[in-house]
């Protein structure tokens, strides 16, 4: 049966490219015990192996103009100011053709902070026929209504349909709401569909000055202090990257005891999900949701090696409780925390604590400023 680490269970641990073995899984002040022998016993498992690319996105860049509390690649204005090259885009899109994907979305970061680049994004999309379904804005590039228009009339001929725009209460803490709305504007009368995500939030956005920036604090002062759970059930929110310190407060009631206990199984079904994954300008590619995971572009469709992916190798036959051991091991980790929310908080936390602590065994942990930047 693959995919489970089992009283017994036989595979390895290789880090630091030293192959070093794992004899042992022991969780002290529970009764989990794992056994780890050679590596050749992950052979017997089915091994992971992204053959197929469903539905996803390409991130032409993760710098941004906001530091949103629920973003999942903890974009901000701190990353590196570098955009996706026309070489890699080529190649990423098509990559992602040949496993079966015709079509992607664009997101960032703000994809629109670099309009020339993203428009040699859209041709090279097209010349491989790879349509693009839709491009990821916040708005905060909105000046004036004519320039607006002007930009996206010509970012339209250059094969840009749709955009998608961003509303919500967390890119309103950066943008004020009279940017989304004269995009909106805009992209109607430049012919670009509009694709709000979400109108829902219109009219919690609309009971404050449109011409200003405004807190979750306003929010709270006017919505409850329970807000946040609202937006939770209002909103499509992956609790990963930023959104993991902005919820825990409000939903970590797990010790970390409690996370290894429940979490017997492995992560193979989240990071073999190709139904929204994401690209990047890096060549890395993000499986599942798991963002600050990476997969190179070129190791896509063949199984990939535990020599090379050690890390994701463990997580995805020995889930949490395999990441953890390893770490425990190789750089002495423990837990940082008192509370999670769940085992991917802690497998964030795991990992951001094998980078801070100088892990070189692999390449997986990446993009590297993913774990550096608030
Ligand atoms: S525990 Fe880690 S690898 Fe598993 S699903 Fe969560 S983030 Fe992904």
């Amino acid at each position: 049966m693959p995919g489970h680490c089992r009283q017994g269970t036989t595979v390895s641990g290789s880090l630091r490219g030293s192959a070093a073995k794992i004899n042992h899984l022991a969780f002290p002040g529970n009764q989990i015990h794992l056994s780890f022998g050679t590596r050749k016993n992950f052979s017997n498992m089915a091994q992971f192996n992204i053959k197929k690319l469903r539905s996803g996105g390409l991130i032409t860049n993760y710098f941004c103009t906001s530091s949103c509390k629920h973003c999942l690649y903890n974009c901000s204005p701190q990353w590196e100011k570098r955009f996706i090259d026309p070489g890699t885009a080529d190649k990423n899109l098509q990559i992602v053709r040949s496993l079966g994907c015709r079509s992607v979305h664009i997101g960032g970061g703000e994809p629109l902070l670099r309009p020339d680049k993203l428009a040699t994004v859209l041709e090279i999309a097209d010349d491989l026929g790879v349509s693009v379904e839709y491009v990821e804005t916040n708005s905060s590039w909105f000046k004036d209504r004519n320039s607006a228009i002007a930009l996206l009339s010509r970012l339209h001929k250059q094969g840009l349909n749709t955009l998608l725009v961003s509303i919500s209460p967390f890119h309103n803490e950066f943008i004020p709401f009279f940017k989304v709305k004269g995009v909106i504007a805009a992209g109607q009368r430049a012919g670009v569909g509009i694709f709000p995500w979400v109108t829902d939030f219109v009219s919690d956005l609309s009971r404050f000055d449109s011409g200003q920036t405004h807190s979750l604090e306003e929010y709270y002062d006017i919505f409850g202090r329970d807000y946040l759970l609202q937006v939770l059930k209002r909103y499509w929110i992956h609790l990963g990257g930023r959104a993991l310190e902005t919820f825990r407060p409000l939903l970590g009631q797990k010790t970390f005891q409690q996370i290894i206990r429940e979490s017997s199984g492995s992560c193979c079904d989240e990071l073999s999900n190709t139904s929204h994954f994401h690209i990047d300008l890096f060549g890395n590619y993000i499986p599942g949701l798991c963002s600050g995971l990476s997969i190179s572009m070129e190791d896509l469709g063949k199984p990939l090696s535990p020599e090379t992916y050690p890390i994701l190798t463990s997580l995805y036959h020995c889930g949490i409780r395999g990441l953890v051991k390893m770490a425990e091991d190789s750089v002495g980790f423990r837990p940082q925390k008192n509370l999670y929310i769940n085992k991917c908080d802690l497998c964030t936390e795991v990992r951001t604590f094998l980078v801070q602590n100088d892990y070189q065994g692999s390449e997986e942990l990446n993009p590297a400023e993913f774990y550096i930047k608030s």
